[in-house]
């Protein structure tokens, strides 16, 4: 059975490396971006070596009508969505005195809401089918808190409960709901950090290294494949040992 994966925020970074490694699968790819128009449609046609379908679909997961056109115009181009990985998300570094109403907001909106909006967008198909994986990324600092992240901590501490709540739910409909936690990945979300602060972090890891994106793809992929199907409801952490 040919399988449809939607991964929200696969212009870049983590849900960019998802997409290649769902496609090299044999799984057709619907790559959702926000404002990368150029970076999605490049990657539609490098996944193309692999015989899948690949197309981009732009939408603010954080806008319940966007998502809501975004999933029927993916289903009529490539058949129902049968894995889901909520992946896009938004970090940003300030004081808690300085996290504005809007800046928690927008936070919320996008990590926390936007999971809920492209759920709610697929979820009644796979119910129907009697199959799907939800596959949600979280954070480690979802699960340790990070000070000066007080608003990215909460929206991806409310994902890990998402996720329990609704494996629970929808267990008996042969849909399996997880989270991955990554540590430090290298990507643009870090691109802030400094060399020495990468360096700091890197020593403050068992392993000894920053993640690849690779890390987190590989291990999301495993939980959409039938030897993660008795797997639900967890928070998987890809992230060299940092939280223990
Ligand atoms: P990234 O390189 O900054 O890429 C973010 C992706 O999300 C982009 O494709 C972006 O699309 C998309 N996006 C952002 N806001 C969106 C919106 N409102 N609607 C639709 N798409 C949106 O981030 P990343 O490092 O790969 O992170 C991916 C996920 O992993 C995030 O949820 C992040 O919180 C989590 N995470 C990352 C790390 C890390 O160290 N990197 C660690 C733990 C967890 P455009 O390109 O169109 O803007």
């Amino acid at each position: 059975m040919k399988k449809t994966v939607l991964i929200t925020g696969a212009s870049r970074g983590i849900g960019r490396a998802a997409a290649e490694v769902f496609a090299k699968e044999g799984y057709d790819v619907a790559v959702n971006y926000n404002s990368s128009a150029k970076a999605a449609e490049d990657l539609c046609r490098e996944l193309e070596k692999y015989s899948v379908k690949a197309l981009p679909f732009q939408a603010d997961i954080a806008d319940k009508k966007a998502v809501e056109k975004m999933a029927a115009k993916i289903e009529a181009a490539m058949g129902a969505v049968s894995v889901l990985l909520t992946n896009a998300g938004i970090a940003e570094q300030a004081l808690f005195t300085d996290i504005t109403e809007e800046m928690w907001d927008r936070m919320f909106a996008v990590n926390v809401k936007g999971a809920y909006n492209c759920t709610q967008a697929v979820l009644p198909k796979m119910i129907q089918e009697k199959y799907g994986r939800i596959i949600n990324i979280s954070s480690m600092w979802g699960i340790a808190g990070a000070s000066c992240e007080v608003h990215y901590s909460a929206a991806k501490s409310a994902l890990i409960g998402f996720t329990k709540a609704l494996a629970k739910e929808v267990g008996l409909s042969g849909i399996t709901v997880n989270c991955v936690a990554p540590g430090v990945i290298e990507t643009d979300m870090n691109g802030h950090l400094s060399p020495e602060i990468i360096a700091e972090l890197k020593e403050e890891t068992p392993l000894n290294r920053i993640g690849t994106t690779s890390d987190v793809a590989e291990t999301v992929l495993f939980l959409a494949s039938e030897k993660a199907s008795f797997i639900t409801g967890q928070t998987i952490s890809v992230d060299g040992g940092f939280i223990l």
